[in-house]
């Protein structure tokens, strides 16, 4: 393949990668999207590996046939609720890549002088920093999405003051690896550091603030990888990492706006908060149990009814007799709509794509912002498998670890069944007082099993 065959196909690949992130913004274009960034893919590889400049392609093929069939694996075993986790893990390979590429160019750096060199140490340096923090940040958020991992903030004293002077002294490193023409003790030691700091920024984030550390280290793998294609001198990688890392960095600030939280905070680990926060494990009272007979029964007695899913509805994979059920009671009259909170389930976009997946129509999928206003005339609300999400104490508890942020104000409806197993708390590990509340009651047991029950008693 020649020269100039390479550089056009990279520039295809990257409109392609372009279209595709242009696509996966819609429900009904995301599909196409998701083909125009694997065709994308595919061109970037194969320009890459028949690249004329390129050597021992038997040992590439070989490793790409290896992590191929891997990935293959991986992609047919992963449960749709265990995909944040693998998206981590993956971001940590994107960040450990960053870090070889930079210790390889570092040792291999050819015949470069002067300001050339400079460029090129400052490149590796911020290369091995950015991709170490990746590498670090994403396996605490593997473990902390796992479960392997407390997903209760980590509040070591002077935390901000320690984050600081990391950063504070990488810059002084930075100048001395590149006045001494590469200094190896200098990026030992700042490799060091980072892989402390990723670990400690991601460690000091609480559980509720995960979908934002997601984005966030989403942006960071892109960064890395960008930096990566600079120490390369691959184009198309600078182009694709910056288009993962500006497009990650636009997805955490809004991921922060809907959760209310400070974009700055969230990245510097936890900044703003004092780390004194209410265990909200506490019950708060008594509750009402009932079957599945008695919500049937509250249902054909309704005129309005919202569904408000959320992670336990994945977990159960309840959407089929959830869409079963909407078309029974829109048949029968009844005005059915579904309210999605931005961060419900485990990863951006997670209700829509079950819905999308059981055949609910669009129209009556509506996000929180549109709907919360519509509970006070609503006469029942389903939480199917639900929790932080429709939790009051976010507007009700300034010391809860959920204060602030929006959430679906489902207690607002004449009546609130709640549909889980048990009374543990949600992924924020904070107990919510809507159970206890005089209009809500409680449907124990499996989500699906519980509403394949009501459709036989409707
Ligand atoms: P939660 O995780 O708060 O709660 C889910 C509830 O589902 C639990 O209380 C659980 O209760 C119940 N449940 C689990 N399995 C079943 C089952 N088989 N049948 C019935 N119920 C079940 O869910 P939300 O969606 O409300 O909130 C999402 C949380 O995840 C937020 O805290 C968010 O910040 C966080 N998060 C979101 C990400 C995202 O990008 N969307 C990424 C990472 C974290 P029980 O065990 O009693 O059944």
């Amino acid at each position: 393949m020649s020269q100039g065959l390479v550089t056009a196909s990279y520039i295809v690949a990257a409109v392609l990668f372009i279209m595709s992130l242009a696509g996966l913004s819609k429900q009904e274009s995301a599909k196409a999207g998701n083909w125009y960034g694997v065709a994308g893919m595919a061109i970037a590889l194969l320009a890459t590996i028949f690249n004329p400049e390129v050597t021992g392609l038997g040992w590439i093929i070989v490793a790409m046939a290896i992590g191929g069939a891997i990935g293959v694996r991986f992609a047919l075993k992963v449960e749709m609720t265990e995909m944040p986790e693998l998206i981590a893990i993956l971001h940590s390979f994107v960040g450990l890549a960053a870090v070889f590429v930079g210790y390889n160019t570092y040792i291999d750096h050819g015949d470069l002088a002067g300001a050339m060199l400079n460029i090129h140490n400052t490149e590796i340096f911020l290369g091995v920093f950015i991709g170490a923090v990746t590498f670090t940040g994403s396996i605490v958020a593997f473990g902390k999405l796992r479960g392997l991992v407390s997903s209760k903030p980590l509040t070591l004293p002077h935390r901000h003051k320690l984050n600081l002077l990391a950063v504070v002294v990488s810059a002084i490193l930075l100048i001395w690896f590149v006045q001494v023409e590469g200094s190896t003790f200098a990026l030992l030691v700042m490799t060091l550091i980072a892989l402390a700091f990723g670990w400690h920024l991601v460690a000091s984030i609480g559980g509720a603030d995960m979908p934002v550390v997601i984005s966030m280290l989403n942006s960071y793998s892109g960064w890395a990888a960008a930096a990566a294609g600079f120490m390369l001198s691959n184009d198309l990688l600078i182009v694709t990492g910056a288009l993962v890392g500006s497009s990650g960095a636009i997805l955490s600030y809004i991921m922060c706006r809907a959760m209310n939280r400070s974009f700055i905070s969230v990245i510097a680990g936890g900044f703003g908060s004092d780390g004194t926060v209410s265990s909200g494990e506490e019950e708060d009272g008594e509750y009402t149990e009932v079957n599945a007979e008695d919500v049937a029964e509250m249902l054909k007695n309704s005129s309005s009814v919202i569904i408000t899913p959320g992670y336990g509805m994945a977990v159960a994979q309840a959407q089929y007799p959830v869409a079963e059920l909407v078309s029974r009671l829109r048949a029968a009259g009844v005005k059915v709509r579904f309210g999605i909170h931005p961060v419900a389930g485990r990863l951006p976009g997670h209700m829509n794509v079950l819905l999308a997946e059981a055949k609910v129509p669009y129209d009556v999928v509506l996000e929180m912002d549109e709907i919360n206003d519509d509970f006070d005339d609503t006469d029942t609300v389903l939480v199917i498998g639900a929790n932080d999400t429709v939790n009051p104490a976010a507007s009700e508890d300034p010391a809860s670890p959920i204060a602030g942020m929006p959430v679906l104000e489902v207690w607002k409806a004449q009546q609130v069944v709640v549909f889980k197993r048990s009374m543990n708390t949600g992924y924020a590990g904070v107990q919510n007082p809507l159970f206890f509340r005089e209009n809500s009651v409680m449907l124990f047991g499996d989500a699906k099993d519980s509403v394949d029950n009501i459709l036989r008693a409707l």
